[in-house]
């Protein structure tokens, strides 16, 4: 390889800038030339990329966000659209290609490497830790723990007024994040959209913990799901039963702020592993997490299958609050 590229796609997620780091640095100690695309599949479309050195990815391992910004594009979903990117990108000498984004990032690297004969390596790069064939994603434990700040701070609010309060978490389709921030804060009662709400028998709990003196107050964790307003929806209902709940929905709080830890630690090595896998011959993949290790799998399997939640997991969430 003379010269690569990386970009980040989709929604944001802390822990992007550690991994554009590990990309550039890992391909500049190789000796490759790497190339940073502006605004995802935009900025590819519109030639907008930018030669780095090493001093371009200084201090940014601790920021959130992505230095190379992010968008969606929907242009980049016609397959004539992308063949225009490849000649951008063949025109520039680059023969490899980082893509950094969810889902839907991951399927448009896949196009691009069932298409042509770019070498494309993609990293889960999520809050919602969705995506197929990783245990882990890019900034789903900073979002964890930005969520367990806030609700935090909630629940003293909840205990001062005796009263419940329903926290929408993001997570898109998946209740991964719910059930972690559920767990992780303690919370009374977790819905996801994996599994059905049973909201008589929410009701019941609510109040029968008040009686029994267990707890007046509470938080009930739920995951924004495919249904906008549901919160809303499942606080009224609540309210018909006799309570007098309260919602806070955190929103994009959740997607910015400084990577964890853990998240600097996984972003740096997938990023450098994705020049590695691009090094030893490999495209068309993912670089994920499996079992605490790093491994590849084609992108074809990561965007056909939905990755499931884990059912001990959510049985945890419920179980520890009884
Ligand atoms: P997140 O779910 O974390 O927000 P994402 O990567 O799933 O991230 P999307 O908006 O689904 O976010 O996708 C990001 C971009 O990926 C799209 O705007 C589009 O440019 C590209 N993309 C999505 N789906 C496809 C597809 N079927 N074919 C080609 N490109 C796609």
């Amino acid at each position: 390889f003379d010269a690569i590229a990386v970009l980040t796609s989709g929604g944001d997620s802390p822990g992007m800038n550690p991994a554009v780091r590990g990309v550039v640095r890992a391909a500049l100690n190789q000796g490759i030339s790497v190339y940073g695309i502006q605004k995802g599949y935009s900025g590819l479309l519109a030639g907008d990329l930018r030669l780095m050195t090493s001093s371009s990815v200084r201090n940014i391992v601790q920021r959130g966000g992505t230095i190379l910004k992010s968008d969606r594009c929907e242009a980049f979903k016609q397959p004539e659209n992308r063949r225009t990117a490849v000649q951008i990108l063949k025109d520039k000498g680059i023969q490899g290609l980082v893509v950094i984004g969810g889902d839907g990032s991951l399927t448009g690297a896949h196009c691009l490497a069932e298409e042509s004969d770019l070498a494309v390596v993609g990293l889960p790069g999520t809050i919602d830790n969705d995506i197929f064939g990783t245990d882990d994603t890019i900034g789903f434990d900073t979002a964890v723990n930005t969520a367990l700040d806030a609700i935090d701070k909630i629940r003293d609010t909840a205990s001062s007024h005796e009263r419940h309060f329903l926290v929408e978490v993001m997570g898109r389709n998946s209740g991964f994040l719910a059930t972690h921030v559920g767990i992780a804060a303690g919370a009374e009662m977790v819905v996801v959209p994996e599994y059905e709400v049973h909201i008589e028998q929410l009701g019941q709990q609510l109040s029968e913990s008040r009686r029994s003196g267990k707890g007046s107050s509470g938080i009930i964790v739920v995951a924004e799901g495919r249904d906008p307003g549901l919160t809303y929806r499942l606080a009224e209902q609540l309210r018909q039963q006799g309570e007098d709940p309260r919602v806070c929905i955190l929103g994009h709080i959740q997607r910015g702020g400084q990577p964890s830890g853990h998240d600097r630690v996984l972003a740096s090595s997938l990023g450098a592993m994705a020049v590695s896998y691009l090094l030893a011959g490999y495209s068309d993949i993912m670089v994920g997490v499996d079992a605490g290790g790093i491994v590849e799998v084609p992108l074809d399997s990561v965007i056909r299958y939905r990755k499931g939640l884990d059912p001990h997991l959510f049985e945890l969430a419920l179980l520890l609050h009884k």
